[in-house]
């Protein structure tokens, strides 16, 4: 089976990783891919992946059988349409679908009908209602852009004025169409876990659940960050989580959405909070997270390719998916000005010599392949994944492996999975 996959960071590379093993998989290609994923299969530079057309004229030309698609943008751009309209079998959800995650407002009504538990919530698309409504709330307030804004359109604060400030900025422009509306939202108190499940239209399967770490710096200081590490399995959740997640939040979106025509073909990431009430949907994303990917597909043990052409065709499997039960522990590895302004161009060294140690996969991904060798090319750089019997054991290893690698500025965590 001939298989393209569409995004180039840290969990593309994990899925090119776990695609590769497949029993039926003959070639795999990636757009843009990058160097970590090179080593798996050929990277086509020069596409735009935003461009639906673009990328049914590449599967087209390398006969593909598979699509599978990474990130959220292209499912918001339209990509699983074009491909499904030119007879391309793909992974991910419709434009239709993925507005889950690309429309709050859109999910939000998709869950009142669906009577699954979420924050309260109005959106505005008037500056006045928005700042006035915000003035009746009491606080923590909850502020957001309704589109997608790469993660930054949120807002929590105590401070009414910042609140409406940011209500201001969104619907200003600040974040171009995805601020178009704005949602305010009741603030959830309680732990937040992310529930991930692929669906075939109707069903969904669920992952294992992961924990991820957002903030920059140890002990959950500093600023937000795409994800600092990761690790699975996670111990003290509540035993029924992932099923409850499944009856009471995934499955009756599915319903409601397909009883809308809209069959919601993917894989689907719920982040909850786990409120005295019972677990309570805080947002839906696309796709899978980064790096929970990483360490989820290094636990997996199915073959990620058959499970997505039947999800992709309609008919996922019964019954739960195979783990194995070693633990996994990814430690990201970031540039020197990491989230704000990461300093590129810095000359990696170790990637060979970690990659040869046992139990341990180097994701890379914001990297660059030049003349004089590897060389960092974003915030995020790599991802350090290893896996042992216990999570100590995968946690040591990582933080061993991640010592031999080196650029200038590197920074990372030191306490990821400690506990
Ligand atoms: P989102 O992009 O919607 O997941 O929001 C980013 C982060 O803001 C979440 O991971 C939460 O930590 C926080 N957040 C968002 N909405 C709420 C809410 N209704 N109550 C409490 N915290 C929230």
């Amino acid at each position: 089976m001939r298989v393209l996959l569409v995004g180039g960071g840290g969990r593309e590379h994990a899925l090119g990783w776990k695609l590769a093993q497949s029993r039926t998989i003959t070639d795999l290609i990636a757009v843009p891919g990058n160097p970590g994923f090179a080593q798996l299969g050929a990277c086509v530079p020069g596409i735009d992946i935003l461009d639906p057309e673009a990328i049914v004229d590449l599967a087209l030309a390398n006969a593909i059988d598979l699509v599978v698609i990474g990130p959220e943008q292209p499912l918001a751009a339209g990509v699983v349409d074009a491909l499904t309209a030119a007879g391309i079998r793909a992974f991910g959800p419709t434009r239709a679908a993925a507005q889950l995650e690309s429309s709050k407002a859109f999910a939000k009504a998709i869950m009142k009908r669906a009577g699954v538990p979420t924050a309260d919530w109005q959106a505005f698309t008037n500056i006045d209602e928005a700042v006035d409504y915000l003035a009746t709330v009491d606080p923590p307030y909850v502020v957001k852009a309704d589109g997608l804004a790469y993660g930054k359109g949120v807002l929590v604060t105590e401070d009414l004025i910042a609140a409406q400030g940011w209500a201001r900025l969104c619907l200003a422009g600040e974040f171009g169409d995805a601020g178009s509306k704005v949602v305010v939202e009741e603030y959830l108190p309680g732990q937040e876990v992310s529930i991930f499940a692929i669906c075939d239209g109707t069903r969904a399967v669920a992952l294992e659940p992961a924990r991820d770490y957002k903030r920059h710096r140890d002990h959950d200081k500093g600023p937000n960050t795409g994800g600092m590490g990761c690790y699975s399995p996670v111990a003290g959740l509540p035993d029924d989580l992932v099923d409850r997640t499944i009856n009471e939040v995934i499955n009756p979106v599915l319903d409601e959405m397909s009883n809308d025509g809209i069959e919601y073909r993917g894989f689907l990431y719920a982040g909850l909070v786990l409120t005295d009430e019972g677990p309570k949907v805080l947002e839906f994303n696309c796709r899978l997270g980064d790096p929970e990917t990483q360490v989820l597909l290094s636990r997996l043990n199915e073959d990620l390719l058959e499970l997505l052409v039947s999800a992709a065709e309609g008919y996922l499997p019964d019954g739960p998916l195979m783990w194995n039960d070693s633990a996994a522990v990814d430690i990201v590895l970031t540039a020197a000005g990491y989230p704000d302004k990461p300093e590129i161009g810095r000359a990696i060294s170790g990637c060979n010599e970690v990659n040869s140690m046992p139990n341990v996969h180097v994701f890379h991904a914001n990297t660059r392949r030049t003349p004089d060798g590897l060389v960092t090319a974003g915030g995020r750089v790599l991802n350090i994944v290893a896996t042992g019997p216990t999570i100590t054991d995968a946690r040591d290893l990582a933080y061993d492996a991640a010592s031999h690698i080196h650029f200038g500025g590197i920074h990372y965590r030191r306490d990821i999975a400690q506990p």
